[in-house]
């Protein structure tokens, strides 16, 4: 477990110059602590300040004589400078962990992780627990950080007794976090993902599972219990087990269910759930409503939230109405190994697929003979394309099934041009 005061004396060392590694500097200088951020990549903004020391381009020796290091969530594992630490029996910390050893005593403390849905489970949730906060009006303040925005370092400095906090955690995130024990935790999904970063499917399931890690008989677990992967972790969870599932085929007992219009929970509350596309999307909010209820949130709350809350930019977002055809954005869809999974879902209610970029190659060969596709090469083409051959009645959907980087600086500059691309068609 960080506690900052083993190290008093001692310099740290945050590897990686990002939001989160320049947050955690920050966090440590401001309690009087030495640190050297040390970047492998050049990183020409950066700039040292009271208490921090900067290097980038590449590791020096200096970083082996500091008392721990920081870990920031984008730093392989098996990078050299981490498995020399290692080797020098130096403590590695993720940025997670340190941040929250400042949290002041009093603060609840909601995490949610999984491969897919992590952002609009927090968003929710935040949004429910904000809810409740302007209910009872007595100055609690809520605060959303993590992955969905500002870093955890930069949140906890702001951060009151009585607050709580809802971070969105990676699976970066949690591996080298020896100690995260969040007041109540959310595991959505696990499917394959970021295999290259963490080495191995065993390791990626090892990293979610820290979420539970250190949890006691206080703390609740929420789990998707139509996830294979999540529901064999039920029985080596130590705190409370909720779970859910849209699906009705599930592997442990649930306590909430999709009837196909209401969330349904055992103890008899029944929500209408937000107007979000997607049966994923129902799983998300029954994920968010079982944390608030867990923590004693009035189903009147949630059903108020649900009845507000707007897609998030990307995510099975709206883009447009044009001649009876619907336009969506899913831009943030990004993570697929393999196309064929998607064959059974693509000859269920699909017309076409449409390639672009880089991955066209690799859709082809999977799907080749086996549905239609047609190469587009530019996003720009296949808005055109869809719109000329598109009938009344059906949907254009952005859903890449891959990233981004070939064509654009990323999934967000993806689903801004689609949707740019939309108005145009509107205005023509
Ligand atoms: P994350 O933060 O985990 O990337 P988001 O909430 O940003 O998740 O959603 C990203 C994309 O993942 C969405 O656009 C949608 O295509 C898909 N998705 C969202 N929720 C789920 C879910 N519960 N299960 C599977 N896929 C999901």
């Amino acid at each position: 477990m960080f506690n900052y005061t083993d190290f008093l004396g001692q310099k740290a060392c945050v590897l990686g110059s990002g939001k989160s590694g320049r947050a955690v500097a920050e966090l440590l200088a401001a309690y009087g602590m030495d640190v050297l951020i040390s970047d492998a990549n050049p990183n020409p903004q950066l700039t040292p300040s009271l208490h921090i020391e900067v290097e980038t381009g590449g590791h020096t020796p200096h970083v082996f004589t500091c008392g721990f290091f920081v870990k920031s969530p984008g730093i392989l594992p098996s990078s050299h400078v981490l498995q020399a630490a290692k080797a020098q029996h130096i403590p590695i910390f993720s940025e997670l962990e340190v941040a929250l050893s400042f949290l002041p005593k009093n603060v609840r403390v909601f995490a949610v992780t999984g491969t897919n849905g992590k952002t609009t489970t927090t968003a929710l949730l935040g949004e429910i627990l904000k809810q409740r906060a302007a209910q009872e009006n007595k100055g609690q303040q809520v605060w959303v950080c993590g992955n969905i925005g500002c870093p955890v370092s930069q949140c906890v400095r702001q951060v009151q007794p009585g607050d709580v906090v809802v971070i969105e955690v990676s699976s970066y995130q949690l591996e080298d976090s020896t100690y995260f024990k969040p007041n109540i935790a959310c595991l959505l999904n696990v499917t394959p993902d970021h295999l290259d970063h963490h080495g191995s499917m065993a390791n990626y399931i090892k990293s979610k599972e820290r979420i539970f890690l250190e949890q006691s008989e206080e703390d609740v677990a929420i789990l998707n219990a139509a996830d294979a992967l999540c529901a064999q972790l039920s029985e080596r969870i130590h705190s409370q087990v909720f779970a859910f599932s849209a699906q009705p085929k599930h592997w442990i007992k649930t306590d909430v269910f999709f009837d196909g219009d209401e969330i349904i929970f055992s103890q008899g509350a029944r929500l209408t759930p937000p107007n979000l596309k997607g049966i994923h999307n129902i799983e998300n909010s029954m994920a968010a409503a079982l944390m608030a209820m867990a923590d004693g949130v009035d189903s009147e709350d949630i059903q108020t939230v649900f009845n507000q809350f707007k897609p998030i930019e990307h995510r099975i977002e709206p883009a447009g109405e044009i001649k009876g055809v619907t336009y969506i954005n899913d831009s943030k869809a990004t993570n697929l190994d393999s196309y064929e999974v998607l064959l059974p879902y693509l000859q269920e209610h699909c017309k076409r697929v449409l390639s672009i970029g880089e991955s066209m190659d690799k859709i082809e060969r999977e799907l080749k003979g086996q549905f239609p596709i047609t190469r587009c090469d530019t996003l720009e083409k296949a808005v055109a394309y869809a719109a000329a051959q598109a009938s009344v009645g059906d949907v254009v959907l952005l859903s890449p099934a891959c990233a981004s980087f070939d064509q654009f600086k990323d999934y967000e500059e993806r689903g801004k041009v689609f949707k740019d691309l939309v108005r145009k068609l509107q205005r023509a």
